[in-house]
């Protein structure tokens, strides 16, 4: 089977796909690996690295994809790459399944098998694949980074000869594995945390690591069997907004992180909210390329809204690429390690496997995902 790693060209992406430790484990496996050119170059990692682990190395991107029986990626392809692919390629990356009907129409009329990593199911067997909470864990981390260096105070308490400074307060929104990082990371400079979310198995959470749970009554909430959260109605919305804008103005750092599976992500901290919070304080919106959880948070911008400086960097675990790199490729390498055939050296697409049947999106010219199946059938 040949694997093809070809380079990340999308504007601004850092992270390397496949670093040279598992395409040496691929080509163990049996695998033939063919990279693109540059491939490491954002991370400093050489041809001669690749080439080492018995990756055979090639500047033609064009001809890389077309002899692919399997090509591994980070992020969606364009619709010409998809057009040079083999009827029966099997495709793996980030895929955006709910917002791309014109790709998965695509990858249909192809004959392409591809998978998308963000659908790869919730279960204990999986996790080792999971790139949303590999990169998750990361974003969260960069995300109080960026807060620390952007805000003009310093994190934790001082007692010192001239007085003593307060430590700063961060309040994080969503408590998922972005935000548990967060809280983490930000405790861990010194700040007072607090931290909020609507699925109530959280609290505990927070509490083990240090945070103090924001109690905000919404009524019925609750999450899915994949421990994602529900959305909430408009009123429940509102009330949640009136509790937290307290919070929201004694806070220096406030991180959100809240986020819906497959819709887009809902608008917690209103305009009225920012203009309640002091000068000089910071916001990061992780929810920004799905919608974003901050009026007037963009993508890819630091907007300053009368001294509240609303962060909405796109790729925050781009900011930590050597480290998301290494997450994003040991999830791709696992995926193909648990379906590898040994004997034929190649990757079974074994449909009765339950990770196969949940981040499968096409195969064989139909929608083989009930998920993503159901979610256009409805539109
Ligand atoms: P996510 O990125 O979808 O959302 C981030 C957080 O935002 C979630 O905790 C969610 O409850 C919260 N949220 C949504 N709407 C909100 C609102 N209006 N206000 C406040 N918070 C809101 O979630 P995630 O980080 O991917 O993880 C969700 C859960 O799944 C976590 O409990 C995580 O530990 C669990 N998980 C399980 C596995 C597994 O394999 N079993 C793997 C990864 C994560």
């Amino acid at each position: 089977m040949n694997i093809a790693v070809p380079k990340e060209v999308h504007e601004g992406e850092t992270r390397v796909s496949m670093i040279p430790e598992h395409v040496a484990r691929l080509v163990q496996a049996g695998a033939e690996v063919s990279i693109e050119a540059g491939l490491g170059q954002t991370l400093r990692i050489v041809d001669g690295e690749y080439t080492k682990a018995g990756a055979s190395v090639s500047p033609d991107r064009n001809a890389l994809i077309q002899n692919a029986d399997m090509v591994l990626r980070i992020r969606k392809p364009a619709a010409q790459e998809v057009e040079q692919m083999k009827q029966g390629c099997i495709y793996i990356s980030l895929l955006d399944p709910f917002n791309e009907p014109e790709l998965i129409d695509q990858f249909m009329a192809r004959g392409v098998s591809a998978i998308s990593m963000e659908m790869i199911p919730r279960i204990t067997r999986a996790q080792k694949m999971d790139v949303l909470s590999s990169q998750a864990n990361l974003a969260g981390y960069a995300a109080v980074i960026i807060a620390s260096e952007r805000l003009d105070k310093i994190l934790p308490m001082m007692m010192t000869p001239a007085g003593t400074i307060a430590p700063a307060r961060a309040f994080v929104i969503g408590v998922g594995v972005a935000g548990l990082q967060a809280i983490a990371t930000a405790k861990r400079l010194g700040a007072r945390v607090e931290a909020f979310d609507t699925r109530p198995v959280v609290e505990e959470q927070v509490k083990s690591l240090g945070a103090r749970f924001v109690k905000i009554d919404l009524g019925e909430t609750g999450q899915t069997k994949d421990g994602y959260a529900k959305a909430l109605t408009e009123e429940q919305l509102q009330k949640q907004r009136e509790g937290m804008a307290k919070v929201c103005a004694s806070a220096n750092i406030v991180i959100t992180t809240a986020q819906l599976f497959g819709r887009p992500a809902p608008l917690i901290v209103t305009a009225e909210m920012v203009s309640g919070m002091q000068p000089g304080s910071v916001i990061v919106d992780l929810a920004v390329e799905s919608g974003g959880n901050v009026a007037g948070s963009q993508v890819g911008q630091e907007v300053d809204v009368n001294g509240v400086r609303i962060i909405g960097l796109a790729n925050l675990p781009g900011q930590v690429a050597v480290n998301a790199s290494q997450m994003f490729s040991s999830n791709l390498y696992n995926l193909v390690e648990e379906s590898w055939n040994t004997a034929e050296k190649k990757f079974d697409l074994n449909f009765e496997d339950e990770i196969i049947k949940g981040c499968v999106i096409t195969h064989g010219g139909k929608i083989v995902n009930e998920m993503i199946a159901n979610h256009y059938a409805d539109k």
